[in-house]
């Protein structure tokens, strides 16, 4: 009879295996968008503007990151934790529940960028889990001036060209956790936290 711990670890391997294989037909699906988008996107390598807004994630890529890059997720968990906690503070300051819905997401997501956050993943303006990055990243292209996305004082990208992938990929992302104990969606730092303690 296999432990409650062994069971996770096989839910989480499962998951794993689950996110990789749904990440290799989001890139194909958007490399084909992206080939016939007239004027094409301009997003360049070690731009990295959009690494600096808030991130959203669901569990089960969560899940496929620590289980991915354990090294790299162990070593940045203090960064996680603290921006956490601003997370929190940010949410308490405006009155708002920390949790991340389609209510406060706009408003967490503002305080977030305009304090001037990034990434913990980002290292030298490249994505130091690129290959296994969530799906909110892997499906972002901006059409206008990238210093939109770099500059809190200039403003938002507004010429934001949203893949087809992205649509349905969070609903199968959050199939794929629910089929193996965790269904959620949170923005990339608590959701890495929670991912790391079932671990
Ligand atoms: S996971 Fe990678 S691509 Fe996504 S915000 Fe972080 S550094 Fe950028």
């Amino acid at each position: 009879m296999p432990t409650r711990a062994e069971k996770l670890r096989r839910a989480n391997r499962a998951m794993r295996r689950e996110v990789q294989a749904f990440n290799v037909r989001v890139d194909a699906e958007v490399r084909e968008q992206l080939t016939n988008l007239d004027g094409g996107v301009s997003c360049t390598k070690g731009c990295a503007g959009c690494c600096r807004q808030l991130t959203v994630t669901t569990s089960a890529e969560a899940q496929n990151i620590v289980e991915s890059y354990p090294n790299l997720v162990r070593q940045h968990l203090p960064a996680f934790e603290a921006q956490d906690k601003a997370l929190e503070a940010i949410a308490a300051a405006q009155g708002l529940p920390p949790e991340l819905t389609n209510e406060t997401r706009t408003a967490l997501s503002n305080e977030w960028w305009l304090q001037g956050h990034s990434c913990a993943f980002l290292a030298n303006g490249l994505c130091t889990i690129y290959a296994q990055r969530p799906i909110a990243c892997r499906t972002y292209f901006v059409r206008s001036d990238p210093a939109l996305c770099h500059d809190p004082e200039v403003g938002r990208a507004v010429d934001v060209v949203q893949p087809r992938a992205l649509l349905t990929g969070f609903a199968h992302l959050l199939q794929v956790g629910a089929r193996h104990g965790d269904a959620s969606v949170a923005a990339l730092p608590t959701a890495i936290l929670h991912a790391w303690k079932r671990h």
